[in-house]
């Protein structure tokens, strides 16, 4: 197999074909071999696995999500890469390569079409650049089994934290509404040609197959979510009247008091339960009066 994640071999591969990395498009690429070895592994990719990967580079997860997933499909948007691509990855039969912006494609048609009869997984090295609106296109099309993705370090802290911690943001109750994060390692800058400033980590989201929550309506759900994380420094109070003006200062009081909460609760200490018992309780009082 073609040895792409060795320096020595990659450069002159890359000049060969006159490549020049894109800081625009998020182009870092792995040089440590035991890192897309890791992430193909601790994803859990097996024969039984399709799996989208996005932005496959110059194919060093590609060759190991090949060796293992019955089918894999890498969307890669700079079409330089095809002829590097061709040499690196050319010899898998499980491959297809999908010359194409991420998020221009309808995500839950493509697996429908490439991966009938077996198990979507999504696996990724991202281009840090769109990070979150990958992550919010692939679990908001609700067609994977988990998602595993290299992502900056302190992204990934983001999405894992737990209520009450600087880390949690609106952000972290979209991801864990959809799935249940687990980090699994730290990637140094050191792995990556050319370096990123930052230390990486690589994290799995097991989607949830049920939520245990009951939301009477998702859409007011998140509105509620956003509104609670608008003014961090503030009351919970101060962030619903502001994210719901038809509410005002006394009705969100009065909604945070049905909810149970204490008057000076903050937004950012409450649990994903806290939440959905918040907007259902303003869907409650908009039907009602
Ligand atoms: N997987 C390779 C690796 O680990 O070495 C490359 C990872 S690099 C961080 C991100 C890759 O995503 C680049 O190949 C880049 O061209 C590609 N990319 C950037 N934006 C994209 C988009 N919108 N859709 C698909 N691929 C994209």
């Amino acid at each position: 197999m073609f040895d792409v994640c060795n320096i020595q071999v990659m450069k002159p591969l890359l000049n060969q074909y006159g490549f020049h990395f894109s800081k625009a498009k998020g182009q870092n690429f792995l040089i440590a071999q035991w890192v897309p070895e890791r992430i193909a592994e601790d994803a859990g990719v097996d024969e039984a696995a399709g799996v989208l990967e996005i932005g496959p580079g110059i194919g060093p997860l590609t060759q190991q999500l090949c060796l293992r997933a019955g089918k894999v499909c890498a969307v890669e948007l700079d079409t330089r890469l095809k002829p590097i691509l061709e040499m690196t990855v050319g010899e898998f039969s499980n491959l297809e390569i999908i010359w194409n912006d991420v998020l221009k494609l309808d995500i839950p048609a493509l697996v429908a079409e490439k991966f009938s009869g077996l198990r979507p997984m999504a696996c990724a090295n991202l281009p840090y650049y769109i990070t979150s609106d990958i992550l919010t296109a692939l679990l908001e099309a609700e067609c994977f089994d988990s998602v595993t993705v290299m992502v900056q370090k302190e992204v990934a802290q983001r999405i894992a934290a737990k209520p009450g911690t600087a880390d949690y943001s609106a952000f972290t109750v979209f991801c864990q509404y959809y799935a249940q994060p687990e980090l699994l390692f730290d990637v140094p800058a050191g792995c990556f040609l050319p370096q990123p400033k930052v230390t990486s980590a690589v994290i799995c989201l097991r989607v949830r197959k049920e939520r245990p929550w009951q939301i009477d309506s998702e859409e007011l759900f998140f509105r509620t979510v956003r509104a609670s994380f608008a003014m961090r420094r503030k009351t919970l109070q101060n962030g619903l009247a502001a994210g719901f003006p038809e509410l005002g200062k006394a009705g969100a009081g009065e909604v945070i008091a049905a909810c149970g909460f204490a008057s000076d609760v903050r937004g950012e200490t409450l649990d994903i339960a806290g939440f959905a018992a918040l907007s259902n309780e303003i869907n409650r009082r908009r039907r009602h009066g």
